[in-house]
């Protein structure tokens, strides 16, 4: 299979072929002849797969093969591509413009966090695609700036992402504005059902492809745990980035202000830190990200919201300082290494407190990760597991610590609607995402990473 195979256009299959792409990956293979037949598609497929070229491609192939000639006035924004951050937002545009370097189609990327007004005047001088968050592309459209009567095409990516965020009553708002008539992309790495029931809604009768999800697919990413007591995990991290001389090392933390003390300890150690979450400014994250991928900066660290949307290439380490207690994030904050078929290690270093997510996690990818105890630290085997606070609420992630079956979760928030048959829920409810999707949504109000 090649990418000529697929039937794209001249101009598509030249920066296809200079962004060194060989062989179209297996959801491109699929989803590029499915797009271009004109149906309607829901796609399962994680970041990493190439999904963003699996929808673009084909998207840049029909806007420049139908596009009218302009005499004078605003083009029509024809294509519109929503995404659930700020950062896949800019990520999914540069692969637009990458790929549409041979073609005359403008691009434009809209979110929150910067101002209106040079959006504004984007949107004035004519953009064909469009790809935004959906709190400012409301924002635009309460304001009469955008005009979305003219979408032919409409891509949701990463839905499940934007439905975790509490993003569905916009979502709503959006398709309730798009003309009836268009051809509807959803890509997904994730069929809850609420997706299901979104898709439901939003495509007809569409094509299902689906690419083996990333915990399939984890044999290029060696993955380890380190066993440490909780107060020498940033000792121990300082110390594997030292005497392994890394580079490009992602480090996830579950809380913001983790993250915050976290890059002083390292900068303290000499090491170059920086941390990415949504109480950055936007230029400080943009710069951050831009440091790291250069290779000029050595850590980036980041809470899983963050994390979303980040596209780093073939990164050689991710460290989990602390265990995710959704364990369905660690196989995604895995997957920021080896990608692309290339090698990577993912390092967990696991205090007594976090067990009970390490069970969880070995469960969901159905393998025990491999034990590996630094000379050093050895954690002390009496140590007790603690409580973990997670915001206002507290979980419990030790073995034995959390009664069977009644979920980790000693927070006070019960069950709210929607989250029955939810991979993403956590079990018992620990999950952060418990609780009612509005309520999740007033809940990320404050760090939501999109802004408006
Ligand atoms: P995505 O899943 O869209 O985030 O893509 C993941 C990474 O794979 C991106 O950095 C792309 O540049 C890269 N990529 C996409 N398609 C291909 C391909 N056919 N061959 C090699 N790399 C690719």
């Amino acid at each position: 299979m090649s990418f000529e195979n697929l039937g794209l256009a001249e101009p598509l299959l030249k920066a296809v072929s200079e962004a060194g792409y060989a062989t179209p990956t297996p959801i491109q293979a699929q989803a590029i002849p499915a797009v271009l037949n004109g149906g309607d598609l829901l796609a399962g497929a994680q970041t990493g797969t190439g999904k963003t070229a699996g929808f673009t491609l084909p998207l840049l192939h029909m806007l420049a093969a139908s596009q009218k000639p302009v005499a004078g006035g605003r083009r029509p924004i024809r294509a519109l591509i929503l995404t659930p951050t700020r950062e896949l937002a800019a990520q999914v545009e540069e692969c637009v413009r990458l790929y549409g370097k041979y073609l005359p189609i403008r691009s434009m990327v809209m979110f929150g966090g910067v101002g209106m007004n040079p959006q504004i005047e984007a949107l004035r001088r004519g953009v064909d695609i469009l790809v935004a968050t959906p709190g400012r592309l409301l924002d635009h459209h309460q304001q009469g700036t955008l005009d979305l009567g003219n979408v032919e095409y409409f891509v949701l990516d990463e839905a499940d992402r934007m439905l975790d965020m509490g993003f569905i009553h916009d979502i709503r708002r959006v398709l309730a504005i798009l003309p009836p008539r268009k051809q509807s992309l959803l890509f997904s790495a994730t069929f809850s059902d609420d997706i299901k029931s979104l898709a439901e809604r939003l495509l007809d009768n569409p094509k299902v492809i689906e690419v083996a999800r990333r915990n399939a697919t984890a044999d290029t990413i060696a993955q380890k745990i380190h066993p440490v007591d909780r107060d020498r995990k940033k000792e121990l991290l300082a110390h594997l980035i030292q005497a392994n001389n890394w580079h490009q090392v992602l480090v996830f933390t579950r809380m913001k202000h983790g993250a915050n003390r976290l890059v002083e300890f390292l900068t303290k150690q000499g090491i170059t830190a920086m941390a990415i979450h949504g109480n950055k400014s936007q230029s400080a994250r943009t710069r951050a990200l831009a440091d790291f991928k250069s290779g000029d900066l050595q850590v980036l660290v980041a809470t899983d919201i963050a994390a979303r949307g980040i596209d780093i290439d073939q990164l050689p380490h991710v460290v989990n300082f602390e265990l995710p207690n959704v364990a369905e994030d660690y196989v995604h904050r895995i997957g920021r290494t080896g990608r692309a078929g290339a090698e990577g290690e993912a390092v967990s270093l696991v205090c007594v407190d976090e067990e009970g997510f390490l069970a969880d996690i070995e469960k969901l990818i159905k393998r025990q990760i491999p034990r590996e105890v630094i000379a050093g630290f050895e954690p002390d085997p009496n140590a007790r597991p603690e409580p973990i606070q997670l915001g206002r609420r507290v979980l419990h992630g030790g073995v034995g610590s959390h009664s069977g079956g009644g979920g980790r979760s000693g927070g006070s928030q019960g069950h709210g609607g929607g989250g029955q048959g939810n991979p993403r829920q956590g079990r018992g409810g620990s999950s952060a995402r418990s609780g009612s999707r509005s309520d999740a949504g007033r809940r990320a109000g404050g760090t939501r990473p999109q802004g408006r």
